[in-house]
């Protein structure tokens, strides 16, 4: 994809290089590169490591040699993707939607377990599909709080 391309609204994360300053180690870092409507033009920022940087991306497939920056990288991957949320990085949140799917599938797991009792006490019992369907749709309904 051409950088011209590149879709206004969406920051991406591009490789840079470091000042050009005695002591600098010539490593290769992350930066985000966005798109700046005051100055009309992308540019890239402070590396995810936090140094100042040069301005401009380096070319598409330059390695980045921080290892720090490169420890940034996967949580920036998420957060510059596409419909990313917030608090897809909460933990008390992902904390909370694990213990409410569990109780989905117990729920689930219980009513399983009622329908084979329910059988076995009248073996000429038959719940339609679609009956089925909607009792267990209820009984998520009910463990999500709708
Ligand atoms: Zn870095």
């Amino acid at each position: 994809m051409k950088e011209t391309e590149l879709d206004k609204t969406r920051r991406y994360l591009r490789a840079v290089a470091p000042l050009d300053l005695p002591g600098v180690p010539a490593e290769t870092h992350w930066s985000v590169y966005q798109w700046l409507p005051a100055f009309e033009a992308w540019a890239t920022g402070i590396s995810l490591c936090g140094q100042s940087m040069r301005q401009g991306p380096l070319p598409a497939g330059t390695t980045v040699s921080c290892m720090q920056c490169e420890e940034w990288r996967p949580r920036y991957e998420r957060m510059l993707a596409p419909g990313y949320r917030p608090q897809d990085d909460d933990p008390e949140l992902l904390r909370h939607r694990v213990q409410l799917a569990e109780s989905q599938i117990e729920s689930v797991r219980e009513l399983v377990a009622q329908w084979g009792a329910a059988a076995v006490d009248r073996p000429d019992a038959v719940i339609l599909v679609g009956v089925a369907a909607d009792v267990l749709s209820a009984a998520l309904n009910r463990a999500v709080g709708r």
